[in-house]
Parts: structure tokens; sequence; C-alpha cells
């Protein structure tokens, strides 16, 4: 096909805008933060997206998490077509489910039972009923920066106290939907020691994401960790580990193995997957003990249900992704390209005197145009914006898309080569030249 015969990402997109509100289905999508064009991708394939232009990424996002083994890699295409030969969706339950729920138990001891559900907004949702209902309690714990899909309770900025809970921050959210949830501060003892004296009897769980990911990359300290699980304990509250980006992500036992590591003994009380154990398709779990689990209907009176919930594709690339991610070596060859994507970024900054830094863990990444990693969303805000959007447009330019937004964590896959991350440093090195160009 000669390019000229071909639709532009900005036809496609003004075409979109007519349609599609924002002309996208997600809002991150429309590129609002960096401004310009969203591409619109044709294919994929491996570590690599191609735009409708005909234009080839080396891809960083990922689908935002799922594709860790990179795209349409061959066992799980396999798995997912004749799936789809046997039927797209049933209704009634089948072995697969039964496997992947299996799969993911095997994986992670802290659970006994989980229940699959289409996405981590309803994961997410469905985990803080549960706590409620298992509890007997109302009020839940979120932090600053944390995202856990877009339920209403969940849509909340902090109050401008301890005493005060939180405020929407989306039009068609009642205040009072909103007025059992706590805001605080992400890694401040402090505040949730406050809040555990004040409300204590009244905290149903305390949710985080333990490796923040939807404020670029911000690990939870373990002295933070620690303390909120002896104060849940304390106070017979739930905590929940919202592992939507970090589960199979970061490690084969996901965040919790490694805070398990740091605290002997440690485990979250409910656990909430989503991203990697669908493998790209719609999938998404929570998990617990079968004590917590059995509040649920139809053995419980906590009601949750979904007509395509366990569907039969998606469990099959679910389970064809975790089948090759468990196989030994596959994380640490991972976190050994991971490792060397940020070290080159940061040499990059470092040889133009750019202020920069960036953490990994496993195949999940982050870096700041800031002199220190933030320790919370304040701190993720208050780094360089400006310079974050000339470098996301100069890699795009040069072939290497990353997430458009600066509150974004990026994604490497095992599809991707040395050849892959050498060409994306030595794209950066070019774009940070130029920044220091342009001086302060
Ligand atoms: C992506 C994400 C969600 C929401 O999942 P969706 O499938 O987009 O609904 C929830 N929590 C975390 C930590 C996420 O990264």
């Amino acid at each position: 096909m000669s390019t000229d015969s071909r639709t532009t990402n900005a036809q496609l997109f003004e075409r979109a805008q007519r349609s599609i509100p924002g002309g996208v289905n997600s809002p991150v999508r429309a590129f609002r933060a960096v401004g310009g064009t969203p591409r619109f991708i044709a294919r994929a394939e491996g570590a690599y997206m191609w735009d409708a232009e005909g234009t080839r990424y080396i891809d960083y996002i990922g689908s935002w998490g799922p594709m860790i083994l990179g795209h349409g890699h061959p066992a799980v295409l396999d798995a997912v077509l004749s799936a789809a030969r046997e039927g797209f969706s049933f209704g009634a339950p089948t072995e697969r489910e039964v496997e992947l729920a299996e799969a993911i138990i095997a994986l992670v001891p802290s659970i006994e039972q989980v229940r699959l559900v289409s996405s981590g907004t309803e994961a997410g949702m469905s985990a803080i009923r549960l706590a409620r209902g298992a509890t007997g309690r109302s009020k839940i714990i979120k932090f600053e920066g944390c995202y856990h899909g877009h339920a209403d309770a969940l849509l909340v900025k902090a109050g401008s106290g301890l005493a005060t809970f939180g405020h929407p921050t989306s039009a068609g959210v009642p205040p009072e939907v909103v007025q059992h949830t706590l805001v605080l501060e992400y890694n401040n003892i402090a505040q949730i020691e406050a809040a555990f004296a004040a409300h204590g009897a009244e905290i149903a769980c305390v949710m985080i994401e333990p490796i923040a990911g939807n404020m670029n990359f911000v690990r939870a300290a373990v002295p933070f960790v620690k303390r909120i699980r002896e104060l849940c304990d304390q106070h017979g509250a739930l905590f929940i580990f919202d592992e939507v980006m970090t589960g199979f992500r970061v490690a084969l036992g996901s965040a919790q193995s490694l805070y398990a590591q740091a605290i002997p003994g440690f485990t979250p009380d409910i656990s909430v997957f989503g991203k990697v154990i669908g493998g790209g398709m719609p999938l998404a779990a929570f998990g617990t003990t079968r004590r917590i689990m059995e509040k649920l209907a139809p053995l419980g009176p906590v009601y949750q249900a979904g007509t395509l919930s366990g569907n039969p594709v998606a469990t099959a690339c679910g389970l064809a992704t975790l089948k090759e991610i468990a196989k030994p070596g596959f994380y640490e060859a991972l976190a050994v390209k991971t490792k060397a994507l940020v070290a080159g970024f940061q040499a990059a900054a470092d040889a133009n005197g750019i202020p920069f830094c960036t953490d990994s863990q496993g195949g999940m990444f982050g870096f700041f145009f800031a002199s220190e990693l933030p320790q919370n969303y304040p701190q993720v805000m208050a780094s360089h914006q400006q310079r974050f959007n000339r470098f996301f447009h100069g890699l795009l330019d040069r072939g290497v898309y990353l997430a458009p937004a600066l509150y974004e964590a990026g994604f490497v896959s095992a599809a991707h080569t040395e050849a892959d991350i050498a060409a994306t440093v030595s794209a950066a090195h070019e774009v940070m030249a130029a920044e220091a160009a342009l001086g302060a």
C-alpha cells in the first residue's frame, strides 16, 4: 500500500471525535496530557506496534501492562484461536475457569479462592463490597495517587482533614457516595495512624497499590506496609492489595511476594488482579481466604455477578500467558532488560546534566524529571512536566512509544530484544541532548 492511500492518524482522530467522546474509549489515550495526535494502532507483533500510517513503534505501554509476553505470542495466539473455535461465551461454568483459578491460587499463597470478572474496575469494586460485607463496616481508606478503577466510591480526593471524608473528583458522583471514603497521603505513617485512632472501629478496609503505577512508579515503603498490616489486624480491618498492575508483572508471586520477603509472614487479606492475568483479554479477579470468599453469592449475602465473567476465550488467553511467565528464569530475564532500559535513560540524562531518576521492578518501570524519587502524589506532580512532554514526543518521533502522561508507569515485555533497548536508549540520548540545548 502506498503511503498516500492510507488514512492518517489525524484523519482518524477527527473522525473518531465525531462518534466517540474525545475520540477515545479511555481518556488517557487522547494524549491530552502531552498534546498532539494519538496514534491509531493498526496491528502489533512482539515488541512493536504499527499505526494507521504504517509507522512502527517500540511499544513500552503493552496495553497498559497486560502484554508481558509481547504481542501475539505464538502459544497464546494458538490457545485463543482454538478456544474461539469452541465457542465465545456460554454463560455456564467451564473447566478452563477452574484451571485459571487453580493457577492463580498456586502462584499466590494468600489466596484460597478467587472469583473471575471482566475488568480491574469490576474486581476492585467487588473487593470493596466483599470487605464491607465481611466486616459489616462502611468506611474505606485509599491513598492519593492510587487508582483502583472508576467505581463511584473511589473517584474521590482528600477532604480538608481527617474529620472530613472525601470529595468527588468526577461529576455524577453524589457526595453521599464518597462520604465513607477517606483519602490519605501515600507513604505517610502518621496519617494512617491518626485515621485508625479516629475511626478504627468503622474501617472496613485499606486499599493500596503496593507499587503505585498510576502515579508513574512509587513504591510503598516497607515500614508503611508493615504499619498498615498491624493497624488492620489491631482494628479488624481488611488490607486490600490492588495488584491489577503489579500482579504477575513485578514478580511471579506479584508485589505481595516482594513484601513477604521484607516482612516475614506478610500477606494482604484481599488481592485484586487484572491486566497480565488476561494476557490482553478482558479478564480480572479478586481473591482471599475461603472463609471470606464464602461471603459471596451464591453462598453468602454479598452479591456479585457477570454475564461474561470467566469468559472461555479470555481464560484461555490468561492461562496460556501464566504458563509462559511461570517458566524458570522468566522474571530474571525481564528484569535485566527493564534495568538496562532505565539505566540507559539515566545515563542519557546524566550525560546532558538533566536532573532525572528511575526505578523498576520486574517488567515495570518509572522515570521522573526530578533529582529524587517521589514518595507520594504531590511529589510526582512536582516533577518537570514540560521536560516529560518533550521527552515523550522526542521518543515518539523516533519510533518509541511511551505512556503519554507523566503519571503512568511503563512496561517491558519478554519480546523486547537487547537491540530494541539499545535503539531506545540511543534515541533517548538524542532527545536529552536536545533538551539540554534548551537550557533549564
Ligand atoms: C488498570 C488498573 C485498574 C483498573 O482496571 P481496568 O481493567 O482498567 O478497569 C485498577 N487498579 C489498578 C492498580 C490498575 O492499574
